[in-house]
């Protein structure tokens, strides 16, 4: 923990020094501009700037500092309170000392500091280990920085900073986002944040590591994996690559091409310049562990994998009896230290691709964000391959793909029997089931109702129509009738008839558009 402490320090020595550094500067206005909710983060730092102009504050902030070496810190939540209670003492000693010639804010928000340019007010990501947490409204706060923010939070909670350096971490992460195309409807940074998130929360509520036992590089390497696992994701599907003979496709001859795709690209990434290199400061051994580890995790996040570890999890829960999280310790027993590297791998798997199918997982405002999203990408696609001639992919036909139904489908098909399969090793994740039960019924509901909605219009044409032949009718009836009193006067036959129609209208009680435009029709005769 005592690289914590130190990480902590620089990040409380970078922010009194904010402004003596050019490349601060820069992404201090950057900040200012960008994230109007935010003024309260930078009067704070106003506030700590103007510290280097007094020396009193200064040796203070220094005393502070030295008192947070003393504490044994051991998770994020020790880190942000200290924090907190350190902003609060502070900011009374500043203002103290600089309310006559500074204009520091009143408001006393507490604030976390999470990186030396990437600064996030706590109360924003103070339910991010909860299953309840709402990704969009985080992203509506710090806009397109969601996926540094929660990925950073996540090396703090898990130490992973006594691996890799955390300036680096923090260049290679906004690299990262930026990769991603934000324009994506579905596959962009603030999906692989959630995955991310979702892992996480699965993690920190499921006592996942308990079981499992992943050491740091692991656990590392499993959460880098979520971070990078749809980088550059064109937002189009493999099958969509293959049909039209992608380059892609082609280079990775039809196989996981995009899952191949990203987790090459960040590797790229990482080779091509220092500045990325997240793993410099690792022996070549430790890098080769971390980067195996984290090809077959992205890879494993093709669906073609789903039968697979759906698989796992049956061969596992039928040979060990597993069942609300008992026997779940034996899958681990009287085996080499390959086969537990590789059971493990398999775990990892399962995680990363569990948390890339989540969505019906979570509270029904948050998926039904989500199913909105996959639909409108899909939907793009589906235009695309028409304009291309190429057969039209599963779900992507606007024209005729319902969204209850087909996520009705992706529940029952995929999701709910997956998860059914994952709380029997971690029953502490029974929400997850609980939640995805919930929203299944919410959307058959749905569909019940757009059912209905559709009879209901349905049987409104069938009236008009039923009403267009009883007015023909008696249209041709008041003709033949009027022909027969009246022979020679025509025109009259024609008023009599606009009346007679108009009258109608009343009887069939249809005063929607429709009928008036059928009515409007009928006066055309
Ligand atoms: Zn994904």
């Amino acid at each position: 923990m005592i690289k914590c402490v130190d990480w902590l320090k620089n990040q409380l020595y970078d922010s009194i020094m904010f402004k003596s550094d050019d490349m601060s500067i820069q992404k201090y206005e950057e900040i200012k501009s960008k994230n109007k909710d935010m003024k309260y983060v930078i009067s704070w730092i106003d506030e700590f700037s103007n510290i280097k102009t007094n020396d009193t504050a200064k040796e203070q902030f220094k005393e502070n500092i030295k008192n947070l070496e003393n504490k044994n810190l051991s998770n994020i939540k020790d880190i942000k309170a200290i924090i907190e209670n350190h902003n609060n003492n502070d900011k009374n000693k500043i203002k103290n000392n600089f309310s006559k010639n500074s204009s520091i804010s009143s408001n006393n928000a507490t604030i976390t500091i999470f990186s030396s340019y990437i600064i996030f007010p706590s109360e924003l990501i103070d339910d991010i280990e909860e299953p309840s947490f709402d990704i969009f409204s985080l992203e509506s706060h710090i806009s397109q920085n969601t996926l540094p923010c929660i990925s950073i939070y996540i090396f703090n909670l898990y130490g992973f900073y006594s691996l890799i350096n955390y300036k680096t971490f923090e260049k290679f992460i906004t690299k990262i986002t930026k990769g991603y195309i934000h324009s994506n409807p579905y596959h962009n940074d603030i999906h692989a944040a959630d995955v991310t998130q979702t892992c996480m929360m699965f993690f920190q509520n499921g006592n996942i590591n308990n079981i499992i036992n992943l050491d740091k590089y692991n656990l590392c390497a499993l959460f880098l994996s979520c971070m990078i696992h749809d980088y550059k994701h064109p937002g189009y599907t493999n099958n969509f690559l293959t049909n039209s003979n992608n380059d892609l496709a082609i280079m990775y001859n039809d196989k996981s091409i995009l899952e191949n795709f990203h987790v090459a690209q960040t590797f790229e990434l990482i080779y091509s310049n220092e500045k990325y290199n997240i793993f410099k400061d690792l022996n070549k051994n430790e890098m080769n562990t971390i980067r195996k580890k984290m090809i077959n995790c992205v890879l494993a996040t093709d669906m073609v994998h789903h039968a697979r570890l759906y698989t796992f999890c049956n061969i596992n829960i039928t040979k060990f009896a597993i069942n609300e999280g008992k026997n779940v310790e034996k899958i681990f027993d009287n085996l080499t230290e390959i086969q537990i590297i590789e059971k493990q791998q398999d775990f990892m798997d399962l995680l990363i691709h569990s948390s890339d199918v989540s969505n019906p997982t979570k509270p029904f405002n948050v998926y039904m964000n989500w199913a909105n999203k996959v639909m409108s990408e899909f939907y793009r696609q589906g235009d695309k391959e028409k304009e291309m001639n190429l057969p039209v992919s599963f779900l992507c036909d606007r024209e005729n793909t319902n969204l209850p139904k087909g996520q009705i489908g992706f529940i029952e098909g995929v999701v709910l029997p997956f998860y059914m399969n994952i709380i029997k090793f971690f029953p502490l994740l029974k929400f997850t089931v609980e939640n995805c039960q919930n929203n299944k019924k919410l959307l058959m509901k749905m569909l019940e109702e757009e059912e209905e909605q559709k009879k209901k219009e349905d049987n409104k044409d069938e009236s008009n129509n039923n009403n267009e032949e009883k007015l023909f009718n008696i249209i041709h009836i008041k003709s033949m009738k009027n022909k027969d009193e009246n022979e020679e006067d025509n025109s009259s036959f024609k008023d009599e008839n606009y009346i007679n129609i108009n009258n109608n209208n009343n009887i069939s009680n249809n005063n929607n558009e429709e009928s008036n435009e059928n009515n409007n029709n009928e006066k055309l005769l």
